[in-house]
């Protein structure tokens, strides 16, 4: 069985001469573990990137690895945290989300449910690796399933989160979500994670490279930018009812109890008006769908629609993690939703 290698690899610049030019020369390497520690013009102050919690979501590692062949002196000194390697590393490469079936790592940084367990180990050592240089700042470098634009996530709308949120895109999704994610934790520093964008999209890692040199190169992050940031708040996560068969296709499949439009992932990139197709279910008068928002509420019914077979929005809103990937879409959710009306809006 896979492990997580209990021995943390810490690497300084001196070793940078030694990167090979391919990334997955570089991955390769990584055999646990990884911290690479780069001294800034400032070393008085520290900023943390911490990447590849999710072993196939490879922009920030594919954005680290260009950022130390290019052998930047950065404005403060860097941290580069390398979360999960031993999940990368499974063959073929940055296809294996987790080490162990259904294990996500980012499911176990609350360290109040601590355990001896080899992943609840993983996680401290990476919280340690974080805290332990006092940062100014932390960034958390994600992909998502589907195509989709970048957008922060954060449970915090302060002025110093949504400005480094703004390093990187002018989108948020604020989450009151407690589900032992890194960005949930205390480190007495700002701490956002970014979405850049799809897995496979080449964008994406431009995103994570554009970000990576604004946070590392600039010697004032926190500028005030905070304004420039759109906020979505309150999303809702659109899952299957259980037993539910989920087709994607043009038209109702036979094969499937709820069709959803091939083109989903569309939706991620901009705000849906109320009355747009979604997919076709034809069963009955009752969509086999729950929308929770996070107080657990059903909030279904003001999400979506049905009429003659139809699947439509309800009002206006705004599309997350919308993903065509089967498994995803099975096993974790559909996609998350924010209401997007301007009454809404105002009572926020
Ligand atoms: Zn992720």
């Amino acid at each position: 069985m896979n492990k997580f290698l209990p021995h943390i690899t810490y690497v300084d610049e001196a070793f940078a001469k030694e990167i090979p030019t391919n990334p997955l020369a570089f991955l390769r390497q990584l055999t646990g573990l990884t911290i690479f520690d780069v001294k800034g013009v400032d070393k008085t102050r520290t900023r943390v990137i911490t990447t590849l919690i999710h072993g196939n979501e490879p922009s920030g590692m594919i954005a680290l690895h260009q950022w130390l062949l290019a052998k930047v002196i950065p404005a403060v000194n860097i941290r580069f945290v390398i979360c999960n390697p031993e999940a990368a590393n499974l063959l073929p490469e940055f296809s294996h989300r987790y080490l162990h079936a259904a294990q996500d790592l980012n499911r176990f940084f609350d360290l109040k449910k601590e355990s001896d367990s080899g992943i609840h180990r993983r996680a401290k050592q990476i919280m340690d690796a974080v805290s332990e240089v006092n940062p100014e700042a932390i960034i958390d470098l994600h992909n998502t399933s589907g195509s989709s634009p970048a957008f922060g996530v954060s449970i915090s709308d302060s002025d110093k989160v949504l400005d480094l949120i703004s390093l990187f895109t002018n989108k948020v999704i604020l989450t009151g979500l407690n589900v032992g994610a890194i960005m949930e934790q205390d480190f007495s520093a700002p701490i956002v994670t970014i979405e850049c964008g799809g897995a496979t999209e080449l964008f994406s890692h431009q995103i994570a490279i554009d970000g990576i040199n604004r946070f590392t190169n600039r010697e004032v992050i926190f500028d005030h930018h905070a304004a420039q940031v759109d906020i979505h708040r309150f999303p809702c996560r659109v899952e299957l009812k259980q037993d539910v068969t989920l087709g994607f296709g043009d038209y109702a499949l036979l094969t499937a109890d709820i069709t959803v439009r091939t083109d989903i992932e569309k939706l991620n990139n901009q705000l849906t008006a109320a009355g747009e197709l979604i997919g076709w279910y034809n069963k009955n008068n009752e969509l086999p769908l729950t929308a929770k928002d996070e107080q657990g509420a059903e909030q279904l019914c003001n999400l979506l629609t049905l009429q003659n077979g139809c699947i439509y929005t309800k009002q206006s809103l705004q599309l997350f993690m919308a993903t065509t990937k089967l498994d995803i879409a099975n096993n974790d959710c559909l996609f998350y939703a924010t209401i997007e009306s301007s009454f809404f809006h105002d009572k926020s």
